[in-house]
């Protein structure tokens, strides 16, 4: 029977375990196998035979190159490309790629961000295969998911501390399944990023200065329709957009990304996809491919794509939601499962999550913070700045019994009273929905809502898997000094101490409330609402002491993780306040003053004939005080600006940014988007609001 269109394409740019299968001898595919699924270290001539078989697939694909694919801290993907080309000596050529150049690289790393880990002398960084991630084609390139560490071996990227968590957090889950009877052969995270972008016209785009060096706009006066009217949110694709979304699966689909559901977003112009989970780090790769792919594909259909938190103002942003689940060989720990003793089990990953989430709120929410998503976060239009776990109504009351039922110790074992078994039944229909929590329980995994559009996932994940790895390692402690007691009533126990110590972190009402804000103070939940305030959570040596017990990060890595993160907000901001002054003086005064100058000849000329216009008048005096007002804010920014600049203590730096410089850029755009419209529309200097999020 003739395959399917997806069927045939899926796939065909990723070298798969089928494309390994057929083209490595025996012997090595099951060592190369040993490797991915086992963890066992790489052999050299394995490394040479792999190298051979992905060359020769590639070349039939019609690649001329190579590159180690990585992820520095700047979180996007780094790339350089080098040919297989290889000179025989004698005029000729062969293509070659050997086993050492699949396993490593070694970039000139001095300019990417290390947060001080290496000094520029000593630029040395090395990337370095990472096996479970397959190989794809891109544009003619073979690209090798690869991490990024330095020559004294200290991680450099984002992708090495997930690894590690993910070793870490396997380790210590396989500890708490041995306690159940259960000895997987692997335990592993499942991700599933929901992706939110913005297409616009390239023709706006092109306007637009502040969008082209920011990603976001910087002026703007409210559209005169937003989001009010919730027609956009799963309304009909419009064609250009349709074409766009066509193309981008098919190209995913070719690489190996399961892309699945796509829609429209909230707000105008404003999209999401959705690919079905995989394993982790995986899923990580592959969300980094097809924010990727997104921005390139736009290009064919004369659009471009979004992918800053905040583009617009009066309307959402976009956040990457984060779906989270662990798995003992491809079984669910966050499902309820169908009997009690898999309850238990549940029941005890559950509680671990809790107090994962709630003893590290503050790493969750460093692991979110950038200068683009404080503009999403308490916005009521992404979850607050509070770090809660939505159980939802029909598993919260369980919780609360499990809480209450602690005076009735001499019931402790009997799980029958304790309302378990009737989990399953009660999670079947759990379609329960907060929209407005940051960790929502639904219905078998959890999902992060933090994130925002334009973020590596792996930060947020490294914190939840240590997080949690920690809890799961308290567990096995917990049933190891109580020994002598039944297990289960042992793990009961643990669980019900587990919620009522962090029963303070559930909560299923209304995040975007006044309300919750203040209850959450008197909780005693932090509330960080800026970046400046959430990135010192690196520097905390409780947090230090956390990812190093764990072999997640060292104290340097994560000074250094800080000292970038700290950088790239003060140098986006920077960005930002130059990009401001500089439209301010050389695009929007030059445009209102010559509509303020077409206006009063006009109004002279009128004079002449005897006709007087205090409108216009009125409009004239308006548009030069505005103008004067703009100049001088102008000023003001640029030199605040400069200031900043010359801050040399990363965290002062960036407060001076969040409480000098952000004001003065407020103050800057809120005197031009006044004036926008008053201004005759073929004089003002940029599309519109009005006219970028309404195109057909
Ligand atoms: P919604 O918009 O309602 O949150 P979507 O279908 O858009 O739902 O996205 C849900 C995401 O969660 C998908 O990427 C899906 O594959 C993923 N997902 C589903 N089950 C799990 C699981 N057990 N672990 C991790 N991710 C999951
Ligand atoms: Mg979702």
């Amino acid at each position: 029977m003739a395959k399917d269109k997806v069927s045939s394409e899926w796939g065909e740019l990723l070298f798969d375990d089928a494309d390994m299968q057929e083209r490595l001898p025996k012997p090595t595919y099951r060592e190369l196998m040993r490797v991915i699924k086992d963890g066992k270290p790489l052999d050299l001539d394995i490394a040479n035979e792999v190298a051979h078989a992905m060359k020769e697939w590639a070349l039939e694909k019609g690649a001329t190159h190579f590159t180690h694919w990585f992820q520095p801290l700047t979180g996007i993907t780094s790339e350089k490309h080098d040919s297989f080309l290889t000179p025989n000596g004698d005029g000729t050529i062969l293509m070659a790629f050997s086993g050492k150049e699949l396993v490593q690289g070694e970039p000139d790393a001095s300019s990417f961000p290390s947060g001080g880990l290496r000094a520029t002398f000593e630029a040395r960084g090395y990337t370095v295969w990472d096996p479970t991630s397959p190989a794809f084609i891109k544009d003619e390139v073979l690209c090798i998911p690869t991490a990024f560490i330095s020559y004294t071996g200290e991680a450099l990227d984002k992708k090495t501390p997930l690894l590690r968590s993910q070793v870490a957090l396997e380790m210590q889950a396989k500890r708490v399944l041995s306690l159940f009877g259960r000895e997987p052969h692997r335990v592993t995270t499942n991700i599933g990023p929901e992706q939110e972008y913005f297409l616009i016209k390239e023709s706006d785009y092109q306007a637009r200065p502040d969008l082209i060096l920011t990603g976001r706009t910087l002026f703007g006066a409210p559209p005169a329709k937003g989001q009010e009217l919730e027609e956009h949110y799963f309304g009909a694709i419009r064609p250009t957009v349709n074409e766009f979304m066509k193309e981008l699966d098919d190209e995913l689909w070719k690489l190996g990304v399961p892309a699945k559901t796509k829609h429209n977003e909230v707000a105008p112009c404003q999209h999401e996809l959705a690919p079905i989970y995989e394993q982790g780090s995986v899923a990580i790769d592959d969300n980094l491919l097809t924010m990727e792919k997104m921005k390139l594909l736009a290009s064919h259909h004369g659009l471009v794509c979004l992918q800053h938190e905040k583009p617009f103002e009066y309307v959402n942003g976009s956040g990457k939601h984060d779906n989270w689940s662990l798995s003992a060989d491809g079984k669910n720990l966050l499902e309820p499962g169908e009997h009690p003793e898999d309850n238990l089990l549940f029941l005890v990953f559950l509680a671990c999550l809790v107090a994962a989430v709630d003893e590290h709120a503050d790493l969750l929410r460093m692991s979110v913070a950038s200068a683009g998503n404080d503009h999403r976060l308490g916005a009521n239009e992404a979850p607050p700045a509070i770090v809660s776990v939505f159980l939802g109504d029909n598993l919260s009351p369980v919780v609360e019994a499990l809480i209450h039922k602690e005076q009735a110790e001499a019931h402790e074992s009997e799980l029958m009273d304790l309302g378990v078994p009737q989990l399953p039944d009660i999670l079947r229909d759990n379609t329960d929905r907060n929209r407005t929590s940051p960790f929502a329980f639904t219905g078998n995994k959890f999902e992060f809502r933090m994130p925002g559009s334009r973020q590596n996932l792996a930060d947020p994940n490294v914190v939840l898997n240590t997080a949690v790895a920690e809890q799961c390692d308290r567990f096995v402690n917990y049933v190891a000094d109580r020994s002598e007691e039944p297990f289960t009533q042992v793990a009961m126990r643990f669980v019900r101490h587990t919620f009522r110590d962090h029963q303070r972190v559930i909560f299923n009402g209304n995040g975007y409330s006044q309300e919750w804000e203040e209850e959450a103070e008197r909780r005693g939940l932090p509330n960080i609402k800026a970046t400046p305030d959430a990135l010192p959570a690196l520097l905390d040596p409780a947090n230090i002491a956390l990812f190093e017990k764990y072999g997640v990060l060292t104290e340097a890595e994560m000074h250094a993780r800080y000292v970038a993160k700290a950088e790239q907000y003060a140098k986006l901001i920077n960005i930002e306040a130059n990009c401001m002054v500089d439209m301010a003086r050389r695009l929007y005064v030059p445009a209102i003053s010559s509509y303020a100058g077409d206006l009063a000849t006009a109004v002279a000329a009128k004079a002449e004939l005897g006709i007087s216009s205090p409108s216009e008048k009125g409009i004239i005096t308006r548009l030069t005080r505005g103008i004067d007002a703009i100049w001088s804010l102008a000023d003001d920014l640029e030199s605040r600006n400069y200031k900043a600049r010359g801050i040399e203590d990363p965290g002062e730096q960036d407060h001076f940014y969040l409480n000098e410089v952000l004001p003065a850029m407020q103050a800057l755009r809120d005197e031009v988007d006044a004036l926008e419209p008053m201004v005759g529309d073929s004089w003002w200097p940029v599309p519109t609001y009005n006219t970028i999020l309404y195109y057909v």
